[in-house]
């Protein structure tokens, strides 16, 4: 079967490889020059599993409210700008603020995040792909005694879910993390919370590489090619037009992360994902024993910190203001702040680049990964801030759900039709 894959990110990357793996005639279509060029460019590099948590939750619209005068906010939005985008999906986050919406979304997007790790594994055994990858967990550390308590009744939940975390003292913590020995000294670290099966890596290293593998599959990628309309005629959809000519596929992909509802518009389809933006920093570490091995999550200042070969990588803020992507010198700040107080020897911390990307963040957490009502038609997006950790377990899912055959994991309530549209 031909099939078009629209965009070429992590995600649509791992969809095309598991359809070419597949046998079908694969052909992906992005505006950049190669591939993971956009959001997946310079994330936190984390497989966290153990982030499934919704955003959504009891106590986060008061946190948010709060949060909406504070420019460094790591949850910034301002719900007076006018942005009906914004208002309507903001109406559908605050519906899965309950305690019974978030153990539903939680579930749901644990399990595409456990399956997707051990579909990732079982790829890096069969092709031995390389990018930067530590097979050694993610330690998540808390600053104070109520943010520990909250963050063990998470793992709580999270582990009757299936996912197992152990729990920490700080000693426990320089055990697992040496690097973390002077923050500990001074007494700034309350415990830790170790999920030991999670991993990290390069995630756009390894768009790269799976891209490579793909082609070598088969798969033709077209670069520099900008998606401009989908025609239909009411049951499938019938040609992608592009800037540098059209395409007649069989089956279609939607993997255009952030900008998926664009072009789902066209269809009728109401497909509702925001722009979360976020910032990352790199520097090259100078000191490698004062550099973190194992991939760093902050609790208290919701940041990640992730080693990919020499190179030291912060990432985190979520901003809701748009499909906007300049950089904030603001929003950069706190997370160069951080390393610095963090690992203050791991770099000088001179040269550093910052970047920003747009998580494509649904009201409810979960991707949107299946079928829609055009028979041809796929949707594989929405993976918001958990789109590299789930990115093959929801590729080899759609590969499944075109060769006709069952997935390896419940599908219900992963699709479009849970938000009625
Ligand atoms: C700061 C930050 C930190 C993060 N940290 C992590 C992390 O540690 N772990 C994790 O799992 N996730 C993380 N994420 C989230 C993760 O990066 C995203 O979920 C993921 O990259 C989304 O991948 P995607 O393929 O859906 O989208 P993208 O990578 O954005 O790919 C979409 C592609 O579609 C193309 N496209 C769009 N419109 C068109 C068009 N009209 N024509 C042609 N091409 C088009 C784009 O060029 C792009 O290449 C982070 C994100 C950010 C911003």
């Amino acid at each position: 079967m031909k099939v078009a894959v629209l965009g070429a990110g992590v995600v649509g990357t791992s969809t095309a490889y598991f359809l070419a793996e597949d046998g079908h005639d694969v052909v992906v279509l992005d505006r950049q020059a190669g591939p993971g060029l956009e959001t997946s460019f310079a994330n936190g590099g984390q497989i966290s599993a153990c982030h499934a948590k919704p955003w959504a939750a009891p106590g986060i619209p008061l946190q948010a409210f709060m949060w909406t005068f504070q420019a460094d906010a790591p949850l910034l939005f301002r719900p007076w700008r006018f942005d009906p985008a914004l208002w309507s999906w903001g109406l559908k986050f605050l519906r899965n603020c309950t305690s019974e919406r978030e153990h539903i979304n939680m579930d749901r997007t644990l399990r595409v995040a456990l399956y997707s790790r051990k579909v990732l594994k079982a790829l890096r055994q069969k092709t031995n792909i390389q990018y930067d990858q530590q097979i050694n967990g993610i330690l998540h550390i808390y600053r104070t005694t109520p943010e520990f308590d909250v963050g063990r009744h998470t793992g709580e939940k999270l582990q009757k879910l299936g996912l197992s975390q152990d729990v920490l003292t700080p000693e426990d913590c320089v055990k697992v993390e040496p690097a973390l020995a002077p923050a500990v000294k001074k007494g700034e670290i309350t415990g830790g919370l170790m999920s030991c099966d999670d991993e990290s890596g390069d995630a756009r290293l390894f768009t790269d590489e799976l891209a490579k593998l793909a082609a070598t599959r088969g798969a033709k990628f077209k670069y520099g090619v900008s998606i401009k309309k989908l025609e239909h005629n009411g049951k499938q959809v019938t040609r992608i037009v592009t800037d540098q000519g059209d395409e007649t596929p069989d089956a279609v992909v939607l993997s255009l992360g952030s900008y998926t509802p664009m072009l789902a518009k066209q269809l009728g389809l109401k497909v509702p994902i925001y722009p979360a933006k976020g910032y990352s920093i790199t520097a090259e570490i100078e000191n490698s024993e004062a550099a973190p091995t194992v991939s760093v999550t902050d609790e208290t200042r919701f940041m990640v910190f992730t080693r990919l070969g020499n190179r030291l990588r912060v990432a985190g803020t979520a901003e809701l203001a748009g499909w906007n992507t300049d950089l904030d010198p603001v929003r950069v700040e706190p997370l160069t702040k951080n390393v610095m107080s963090l690992f203050p020897k791991a770099s000088s911390y001179k040269d550093i680049n910052a970047w920003c990307g747009l998580r494509p963040a649904t009201p409810d957490s979960v991707p949107i990964i299946g079928a829609t009502p055009f028979e041809n038609l796929f949707l594989n997006t929405g993976h918001g801030t958990l789109g590299w950790t789930m990115a093959c377990g929801s590729g080899r899912v759609i590969a499944d759900l075109i060769s006709g055959r069952t997935p390896e994991i419940d599908v219900d309530g992963l699709g479009l039709e849970r938000f009625g549209g």
